[in-house]
């Protein structure tokens, strides 16, 4: 075989699947689409405003199309899915990526931030499996990918109910995996740390409102507890995804891999 062809069968590993990625139209999620598209998917991103969501779909409208609903809301997940279908078909591979996080100490938190953390982290992440499982039990074949948090794995100050939530996450995630262990669907959860998206950009604004520092000193508080000293990239947290995704990671099932420089070790 020709280096070309090589090279072409190497990048076109998922062609014929359909991957849902939810909050596909900014940071790990957009990265994690692109990357799918890379191995020769299609893919649907999802998020509840339309206009990022299409300013990716532009840079590939054959193979990339968009949705919109909250991950939240079981209803709207529900339609979404079956709007995914029309063009694209049956869902093989869910990357539950929709997910936000805020920061307050535990007395702060009152119990709507706890409602808001679970109810995207978790429900969301809940509610696209819930849509998405029965068509892969059905082909025989699947992909979960939970994008969690290193606050899945460990505790940090300040972040109780999103840390509770990403917890939930990792125990979903290995439940369900034992649940379809014999189906042909893998159930996983990456785990990255401080990555460089809009989420960290927002901890740095609310460390240098709360604080005083400035941002250079907050994002090297950010960087600091990786013991690589820098703040993960998207793409890095993708291509874990991608891997994840493809036949060569069939035995990997129910784990939770940290993509964070060694921040946590379990
Ligand atoms: P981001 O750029 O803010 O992306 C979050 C995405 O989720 C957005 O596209 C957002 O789109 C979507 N989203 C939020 N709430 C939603 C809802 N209720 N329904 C549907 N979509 C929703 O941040 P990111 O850093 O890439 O975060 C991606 C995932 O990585 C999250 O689960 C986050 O917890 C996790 N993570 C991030 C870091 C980090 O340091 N950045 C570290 C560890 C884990 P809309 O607003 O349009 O809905």
């Amino acid at each position: 075989m020709s280096d070309a062809a090589t090279t072409h069968q190497a990048t076109q590993r998922l062609q014929g699947k359909h991957a849902l990625v939810t909050g596909g139209g900014s940071g790990i999620g957009a990265a994690i689409a692109l990357a799918l598209v890379e191995q020769g998917a299609r893919v649907t991103v999802l998020g509840r405003r339309m206009e990022p969501l299409q300013s990716l779909v532009a840079q590939h409208p054959e193979t990339l199309q968009a949705v919109c609903a909250d991950v939240s809301d079981a209803a709207q997940v529900e339609a979404a899915v079956r709007d995914a279908q029309v063009r694209f078909g049956p869902i093989h591979i869910l990357v539950n990526n929709a997910g936000q996080a805020a920061s307050a100490p535990f007395l702060k938190t009152d119990a709507s931030l706890l409602h808001q953390m679970l109810d995207v982290n978790l429900h969301g992440t809940w509610n696209c499996t819930q849509a998405v499982l029965p068509q892969m039990l059905q082909a025989g074949w699947g992909r979960i990918v939970n994008v969690a948090s290193t606050a899945g794995i460990t505790g940090y100050a300040y972040v109780a109910a999103y840390c509770a939530a990403k917890h939930a996450v990792v125990g979903l995630t290995r439940s369900l995996a034992l649940e379809v262990a014999k189906k042909g669907v893998t159930v996983n959860a990456v785990c990255p740390g401080y990555t460089e998206t809009e989420i960290l950009r927002e901890s740095i604004a609310n460390v240098v409102a709360k604080t005083g520092r400035s941002e250079a000193e907050a994002r090297a508080e950010f960087a600091k507890g990786n013991p690589q000293g820098r703040i993960v990239q998207p793409a890095e947290v993708a291509d874990t995804v991608r891997w994840l995704c493809g036949e060569s990671a069939s035995s990997i099932t129910g784990q939770a891999i940290a993509v964070c420089g060694g921040e946590v070790m379990h």
